[in-house]
């Protein structure tokens, strides 16, 4: 086992951030993470999984061992007139996957187009863009007990999903390693096109009877135009969740601005933590949006998204949300909760 020591993880992190690992060991197959987790190798060490890091806030070196997925494999395991079941292993790159079954005309996660990232993290926050999540499509995923080294499988059920949300960030954090998620997909797919502007990017496409690969371009546009690219600028994508608060704490701040989005989500309403930041501002700026210091801010066209510039550190960027979560809290009486995973 190749195992690398105090090795940086600064090319394995999209916000770029520059700590290091104790140890750092790339996986490649099932076996070798096996061996990896052998207790007389790992001797009590934590025990870490990075996918494409584009989830993670490195705020210090990480004791321990690294384990960087790159289990690889696309398996079609059931076929019938009007559904497939694929198995992809857990470091198979997501968008890619996505792109696989766009060519075969396998719908269900188009509108999940460009999310970065590995499979196996997919589960972890039940991603979710554009009005689709990873549950819609999730059959079950297999996992090995990192104390036990026993494989186990979850159903979806047993997942726990919910917004942003699963067991692995719950009662399973940090006591499994994805090893294979598989997804049931429809060979006939009803085009889901009615969130945001998806439908108006369509029209400008010139599509005015899209076919899954059209949803998926669109989304990818727009994903283009919107967001910040981690090759370009460090980020973690939204680094906040978008609130749910309870139908009367709604009432109340929406006396108070009646301009507020809102979105029902169940028997609460669900507010983009976006336009709560946007409404908010720092002590010595007009706007967190486009907010900068030295190098680490805001993004200018997206006020979720927390950028290193160059050389900041994670701390930097940590100390940068909790100013955001004081100024909200201040503002609108509510508790932004971050969606990045601190290191
Ligand atoms: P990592 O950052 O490597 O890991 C994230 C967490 O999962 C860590 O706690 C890690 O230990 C754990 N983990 C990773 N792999 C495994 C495994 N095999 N077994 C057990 N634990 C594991 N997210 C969305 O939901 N929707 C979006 O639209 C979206 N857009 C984004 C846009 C940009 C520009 C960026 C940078 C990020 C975006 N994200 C989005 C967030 C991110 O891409 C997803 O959460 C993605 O699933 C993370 O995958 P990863 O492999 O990079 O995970
Ligand atoms: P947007 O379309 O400008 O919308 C702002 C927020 O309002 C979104 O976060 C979304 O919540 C909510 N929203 C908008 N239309 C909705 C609808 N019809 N039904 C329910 N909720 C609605 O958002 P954006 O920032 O450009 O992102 C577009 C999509 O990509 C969103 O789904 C977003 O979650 C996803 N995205 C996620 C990340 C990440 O890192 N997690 C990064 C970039 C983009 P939801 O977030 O619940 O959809």
């Amino acid at each position: 086992m190749n195992v690398l020591q105090n090795q940086s993880l600064l090319p394995y992190n999209t916000f770029h951030i520059n700590q290091a690992a104790r140890y750092l060991l790339v996986v490649h197959s099932v076996q070798e993470l096996f061996e990896a987790l052998d207790p007389e190798h790992v001797q009590g060490q934590a025990i870490r999984i990075i996918g494409g890091g584009s989830n993670i806030l490195l705020t210090k070196d990480v004791e321990g061992l690294v384990l960087l997925n790159r289990i690889k494999g696309i398996d079609v395991i059931r076929e019938t007139a009007t559904d497939v079941t694929i198995r992809f292993a857990a470091g198979e790159n997501w968008h890619d996957c996505v792109m696989w079954c766009v060519e075969r005309g396998y719908g269900g996660i188009e509108n999940l187009s460009l999310i970065p990232g590995t499979i196996g993290a997919a589960p972890i926050q039940n991603i979710g863009a554009y009005g689709a999540e990873l549950k819609d499509v999730f059959l079950e995923l297999e996992a090995l007990a990192i104390s036990t080294r026993e494989t186990t499988r979850f159903s979806n059920a047993e997942c726990a999903f919910g917004y942003r949300n699963s067991i692995f960030k719950q009662a399973a954090s940090g006591k499994f390693v994805i090893l294979s998620v598989t997804l049931q997909l429809s060979k006939h797919p009803v085009l889901n096109t009615a969130y945001g502007n998806i439908r108006q990017e369509l029209d400008e496409m010139g599509k005015t009877n899209p076919t899954l690969k059209d949803v998926s371009d669109a989304v990818i546009r727009i994903r283009r135009r919107k967001l910040p690219d981690p090759a370009v600028v460090g980020n973690a994508g939204s680094f906040f969740k978008n609130p749910v608060i309870s139908r009367q704490q709604f009432e109340t701040l929406q006396a108070q601005y009646p301009d507020i989005p809102f979105y029902p989500s169940g028997e609460a309403i669900k507010v983009p933590a976006a336009w709560l930041i946007e409404h908010t501002h720092p002590e010595n700026a007009a706007s967190w949006k486009g907010y900068r210091e030295q190098d680490y801010g805001v993004h200018p066209m997206q006020a979720l998204c927390l950028v290193n510039y160059a050389n900041a550190s994670g701390s930097e960027i940590f100390a940068l949300s909790e100013r955001i979560i004081t100024s909200v809290q201040h503002a609108f009486n509510i508790s932004l909760e971050r969606e990045v995973n601190i290191w």
